[in-house]
C-alpha cells in the first residue's frame, strides 16, 4: 500500500497508529506540536522522539518536502507562492498580512472544474483534488514564513472549489482547529464557495463554527448562469433557500460575495434584486471589484460607481461592504490564481 504523508493523519487517528506500535499516547501530542506549533519539516527535527520511533515513523509514512518553485511579493506586502507538488502539479497561496490579520489563501485543488466566466482559476481545468497534507503544508510554510506575526486566518479562497474536496478539507480543518494541532479559532476559518447546495447542508451536519461565504456574483438567474454555469445545476433560489437553512441551524451569518463588473453586475437594477433576494437574512454582502484576467472582456466599475452602488445596497437595508483587492501587481488578487501546466521537471 502507497504510504500516507504524515499530516494526512488526524490527531486520533495517529493516536491509534501510535496504540498499535505499542506506543504512548502521548507521543502524538509530541508529533502534533513538532509539526503543527514548531513548524518541523521532517521527522529528524523531532529530536524528543527515540530515534526507534522515529525509524518507525519514517518506514510508514512520508513527509513531503515542499518545493516553492516561485514566490513573488507585491507593492502592499502581499506575497504569492507557487508550490510544486510531488506529481509535478502546481498550485499557488497567498499570504495577506495587514496591521491587524495575517491571512493565508489557501487552494484546495489543481485547477477548477466549475468554469466561472470571470476567474482565471478555471481556464486550465481541473486535475486533481489535492490531499489533506497538501492543504495543511500551505499553511504550515505561510506559517513559517510569517514568523513575527503569527497567522490568524485561513481562508479557503485559493484555486478550486473547497466543498468539491470535501473530505480532505474537513479533514484539513479538524487540524487547523485542533488544540493539539495548529489551534485556530474555527471563526477564523473561511469557506468560500460557489454554492454546491447538497455540501452546504452536508456543512450543517459538522457542528463546527466555521466561516461560510457564497460566491453569488449575479442578482438573477439569468446573469448568474452567464458568470457561473452551476447555477444551472444549483438555481438561486434554491442557493438561497440553503443559505436560509444554514443560518437557521448553525445561527451564523454568511457572507455573500459578490463581483462588480462594469454594466453587468453594479447597475440599479442589481441592486434592487440583490435586497429583494437577501432581504430579512443573517447575512453580510462583501462587493469585490473585478479582478482583471486577460481571458475575459470585463471591466471594473470606476470606483465611484462601486461605492455608489455599496450605497445605495446599504439604503436598501443590506449589510454592503467594499473590499480593497490585495496583491494586484503579482496576480494574486482574488480570481487571480491560475491553473498552470503540470512541468516535467522541478525547478529548484
Ligand atoms: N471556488 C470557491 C473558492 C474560490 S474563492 C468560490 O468560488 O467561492 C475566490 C473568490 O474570488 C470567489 O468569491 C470568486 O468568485 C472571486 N473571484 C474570482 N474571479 C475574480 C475576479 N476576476 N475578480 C474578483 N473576484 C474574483
Amino acid at each position: 500500500m502507497e504510504k500516507l504523508d504524515i499530516r494526512d493523519l488526524s490527531y486520533e487517528e495517529l493516536v491509534d497508529y501510535l496504540k498499535g506500535q505499542g506506543q504512548k499516547p502521548y507521543r502524538a501530542k509530541q508529533i502534533f506540536a513538532w509539526i503543527y506549533k514548531k513548524g518541523a519539516a521532517s521527522f529528524n527535527a523531532m529530536t524528543n522522539l527515540s530515534l526507534g520511533l522515529r525509524e518507525i515513523l519514517k518506514n510508514n509514512f512520508t513527509f513531503s518536502e515542499t518545493i516553492v518553485a516561485k514566490k513573488e511579493i507585491a507593492s502592499d506586502a502581499t506575497i504569492k507562492f507557487l508550490f510544486d507538488l510531488d506529481d509535478y502539479e502546481k498550485v499557488e497561496s497567498v499570504l495577506i498580512p495587514t496591521a491587524t490579520r495575517t491571512t493565508v489563501c489557501v487552494s484546495t485543488q489543481a485547477g477548477c472544474k466549475f468554469s466561472c466566466q470571470f476567474c482565471a482559476s478555471g481556464i486550465g481545468g481541473w486535475t486533481r483534488n489535492l490531499n489533506c497534507a497538501e492543504i495543511l503544508e500551505q499553511i504550515l510554510y505561510a506559517q513559517r514564513m510569517s514568523q513575527e506575526q503569527p497567522l490568524s486566518h485561513i481562508v479557503f479562497m485559493g484555486t478550486g472549489e473547497p466543498l468539491d474536496n470535501y473530505d480532505h478539507l474537513m479533514k484539513a480543518i479538524r487540524t487547523i482547529n485542533a488544540e493539539e494541532g495548529m489551534n485556530i479559532a474555527a471563526r477564523r476559518i473561511t469557506i468560500s464557495t460557489v454554492g454546491l447546495v447538497p455540501k452546504i447542508k452536508k456543512l450543517v451536519q459538522e457542528g463546527i463554527q466555521v466561516e461560510l461565504a457564497v460566491s453569488l456574483h449575479g442578482s438573477n438567474n439569468d446573469i448568474r448562469n452567464t458568470l457561473m454555469p452551476v447555477n444551472k445545476r444549483y438555481p438561486l433560489s434554491e442557493l438561497i433557500e440553503t443559505c436560509k437553512e444554514y443560518i437557521k441551524a448553525t445561527n451564523r451569518q454568511v457572507t455573500f460575495e459578490y463581483i462588480l463588473i462594469k454594466d453587468l453586475t453594479c447597475t440599479d437594477k442589481a441592486a434592487l434584486e440583490l435586497s429583494q433576494l437577501l432581504k430579512g437574512m443573517l447575512c453580510k454582502l462583501n462587493l469585490i471589484p473585478y479582478n482583471r484576467v486577460a481571458e475575459f472582456a470585463h471591466k471594473p466599475p470606476s470606483l465611484e460607481e462601486m461605492i455608489a452602488f455599496r450605497d445605495k445596497l446599504i439604503r436598501l437595508g443590506i449589510h454592503a461592504t467594499l473590499r480593497s483587492p490585495r496583491g494586484r501587481d503579482v496576480s494574486a488578487a482574488c480570481g487571480q490564481l491560475r491553473h498552470y501546466a503540470k512541468i516535467e521537471s522541478k525547478i529548484n
